[in-house]
Formats: C-alpha cells, sequence, structure tokens
C-alpha cells in the first residue's frame, strides 16, 4: 500500500478546536494512519507533500444538496427542461465543483429518478470526481406538492407512503426526504401548509425508522415544524420559523436543524443586483396564499433569532446550503459557516459543526469528519488559519480524498510534491 505524508504542517483539531503545529499526517491508501510529530518517523520511501506554512483540517460535509440543480435563476425550469442525459452530465460537473470547494462528503436531498445513485457509484468506484454522496433519491411529496414532477414522486395515502419509502430504500436510498410543506421552488405551494395527514407522516417515519435510515422534512412554516416534532422526523430541513419552544422540544427528542441560510444570502444578493426578478405570483387563485410565503431575504434580526434557537442547549444544528438552489453554488460551504459566525456562533465551533458534527449527524463520524487514525484521509490544506478566518477556506491550497489530491487552487503550485525512494 502506497504510503503519503503531509510532512511539518499545522492541523486544525477540531475537536478541541485548536492548532497543532508542526505534526506529520501520514496516509496509507485511503485511510490516515497516523498523526505524529514532525519527522518522529522517517520519510524514506514515502510520497512527501509539503506541508511547511499550510494548515490542514478535515474536509467539510455539506448536510444539504441538490447535485442536480444548477445554480441558476431559475433551477426548476432548468431541470424539468434537460434531457436525462444532459442533467446526469451536469451532475457529474457539479461533483467536480462540489470537490473544488473542499467539500468532501454530501447529503443529497432530492433528485429525479435513479441519477443520484448512478453518479454516488460512480464516485466510489472513482471513475469520476467527486465528494463522498448520501443520497436520498427522489423526495417523497403530496400530488401536487413541493417537489413534485421535478425532485420526486406523488403518493397519498398511509398504505402510498409507506411502500414510496420502501421502494426509495430498495432503489438505494441511503435516507428519506419527505415534503412536509410547500416550498419557495414549486408555483402554487405553500410553506406555511403541511399537505401530509398525520397518519402519512407517521407511516414514513415507521418505514424509515424500520430500516434504521434517517428521514429528513423539509418544514419551512411554524406548522411544519411543530409537525416534525409531532411525529418524530430526524433531520427538520430549513425550519425557517423555528422558534425558542420547538428548539426546546427537538432537544428532548434528539432531532437536528438543518436551518439552510446560504439561499438567503446568495439569492437576496443577486435579487439586488438586479439579476433576479421579484418572485413572481404564479397564480391568480393562488395569490393569496403566495403572499404568506417565506422571507425573501434573511435580515440581521432573522439571523439573530437563529441563533438565539440555534444556540439553545443541547439542540443539534447542522451544517448545510441547500447548495443547487437559486444562485447557490455548490463549490460554496463558507458562505453558510460565515452566515453561522455572523449570527453569533464561535468559529471554531462552526468548523466542529461543518466536519465532525456533520458528520455525527450521519453516523458517519467513524469514517469522516476528522483526522484521525483509520478514517479516510480526506483533508484539505489552507494558507493561514481558519480558526481566525474561515474566508481562508475560500483559497484552498489542495483538496485531498481518500489520500489522493483531488483539487490544487490557485495557490496549490507551492506545495511541491516529492517522489522519494
Ligand atoms: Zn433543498
Amino acid at each position: 500500500m502506497s504510503s503519503l505524508v503531509i510532512a511539518d504542517v499545522t492541523m486544525v483539531d477540531v475537536c478541541e478546536g485548536r492548532l497543532a503545529p508542526s505534526v506529520d499526517i501520514w496516509v496509507a491508501g485511503e485511510r490516515i494512519d497516523a498523526v505524529v510529530r514532525a519527522g518522529e518517523r522517517s520519510h524514506d520511501g514515502a510520497r512527501v507533500l509539503s506541508g511547511a506554512g499550510l494548515t490542514a483540517l478535515p474536509g467539510l460535509i455539506n448536510l444539504h444538496v441538490h447535485l442536480c440543480l444548477d445554480s441558476s435563476a431559475d433551477p426548476r425550469s432548468a431541470l424539468v427542461g434537460d434531457t436525462r442525459e444532459g442533467l446526469l452530465l451536469k451532475m457529474v460537473e457539479h461533483a467536480a465543483l462540489t470537490l473544488s470547494g473542499g467539500i468532501t462528503t454530501v447529503r443529497d436531498l432530492g433528485c429525479p429518478g435513479d441519477l443520484i445513485f448512478a453518479l454516488r457509484e460512480s464516485v466510489e468506484a472513482g471513475r469520476v470526481p467527486g465528494p463522498r454522496i448520501v443520497a436520498c433519491g427522489e423526495v417523497i411529496t403530496r400530488t401536487g406538492g413541493h417537489g413534485s414532477g421535478w425532485l420526486g414522486r406523488e403518493v397519498d395515502g398511509e398504505a402510498a407512503v409507506r411502500r414510496a419509502v420502501r421502494h426509495q430504500l430498495k432503489r438505494g436510498a441511503d435516507g428519506i426526504k419527505i415534503m412536509l410543506t410547500g416550498g419557495v421552488l414549486t408555483p402554487g405551494t405553500s410553506s406555511h401548509h403541511v399537505g401530509f395527514s398525520r397518519g402519512e407522516l407517521v407511516a414514513a417515519v415507521e418505514e424509515a425508522r424500520r430500516e434504521n435510515v434517517l428521514i429528513a422534512a423539509h418544514a419551512q412554516g411554524a406548522a411544519g415544524v411543530e409537525t416534525c416534532i409531532d411525529v418524530g422526523i430526524d433531520t427538520v430541513e430549513h425550519g425557517t420559523y423555528m422558534d425558542a419552544r420547538w428548539a426546546e422540544a427537538m432537544v428532548e427528542q434528539g432531532m437536528t436543524w438543518v436551518p439552510t441560510l446560504s439561499p438567503h444570502r446568495c439569492a437576496g444578493r443577486a435579487r439586488q443586483e438586479g439579476k433576479l426578478p421579484p418572485l413572481a405570483e404564479t397564480s391568480p387563485l393562488r395569490s393569496t396564499r403566495r403572499k404568506e410565503n417565506y422571507p425573501r431575504s434573511l435580515t440581521p434580526e432573522a439571523l439573530g433569532r437563529f441563533a438565539s434557537f440555534g444556540k439553545t442547549e443541547g439542540l443539534c444544528v447542522g451544517v448545510g446550503s441547500d447548495a443547487g438552489v437559486t444562485f447557490t453554488p455548490h463549490f460554496d460551504l463558507v458562505t453558510e459557516m460565515e452566515m453561522f459566525v455572523e449570527s453569533g456562533f464561535e468559529v471554531s465551533q462552526v468548523l466542529h459543526m461543518a466536519t465532525l458534527g456533520n458528520a455525527e449527524i450521519l453516523n458517519l463520524d467513524g469514517s469522516v469528519g476528522s483526522i484521525e487514525e483509520g478514517k479516510y484521509a480526506d483533508l484539505l490544506l489552507v494558507s493561514g488559519n481558519p480558526l481566525d478566518d474561515l474566508s481562508t477556506l475560500r483559497e484552498l491550497v489542495t483538496v485531498i480524498k481518500g489520500g489522493e489530491v483531488v483539487h490544487r487552487g490557485q495557490l496549490g503550485n507551492r506545495c511541491g510534491v516529492r517522489h522519494r525512494g
């Protein structure tokens, strides 16, 4: 097995939230073999990548992406207007973009057909570059619900929902995504109404539990979050109208909140710059429901509110950007992380959340999320100290996944690979 050593590098210890200076990170094949004091072991026979002047941290994990969406002004229309073949090729591009941003693991929460499973397998086999993919495949939605006709399958009634969950798992899903409320990208749906009956949702949760997989729910409005708590959803996606009561109830039930802040800023900026028209009323008949939808951009007050609920003692908060939706790029998890910091989290907390914390949520902390012996060698090299300044993550020197250099940033030529022996 070939050995690689990232020599004399400063390492971010995400558990302790501090730097470990001058270490050698030894990689054997795909995995981390050891982290030792620089020079403690002879480098003879190993491939040496100089880490002098650089900082190593674990690869980032994005807990909420859609590799099928193209981050354009209207990603739904782009998807609907494409062929399957065209879409799959775009997904290959989005997977490579994801890696270029230092994101080495993603959870994909909605993609038509079996495309995401095909991509996941191709990445695993090393045929195309991309992050490790935890995939739910098609979302489960009700007739006319959010995602129907583009991201998922329409099902109605308890038996059909049960069958849909089983069918998704049979197709290869690693988890389940259900659309509790409407969403911004599906015209005519309301973010404030729960589209499924309680019985349908309980059936979905039961089936996911039976197979020991996580069930995620798209829930924007207050009623959606309340229902997630009632039926025992594992991860609440968006939860835009979170409040303190619910945050506490979620702690009690060990639930996770993935607030997906990025689209507010990314689409908000684009709208300010005139790149995006104001959200149109899509149907005059639905306009009364439409008006009460979702805030169009996250105000500083709303961001502060987020932090106060997000920092509720013991509440598990995941870092996910909803990459692929309107103007929200696949390579960027840093905006999401910066928004966490702006709303009051410590940088060290956010680095932990976007790596080991997210890995724990996915039950993958045995294999990714930190630079530790036995885990996959998924790591990033940056110049500067990310614990001081997250924007260092916007200029990655090198991205390594499974022990292989998969991306070099503009500064990448600083990092010479030398062969020995
Ligand atoms: Zn989403």
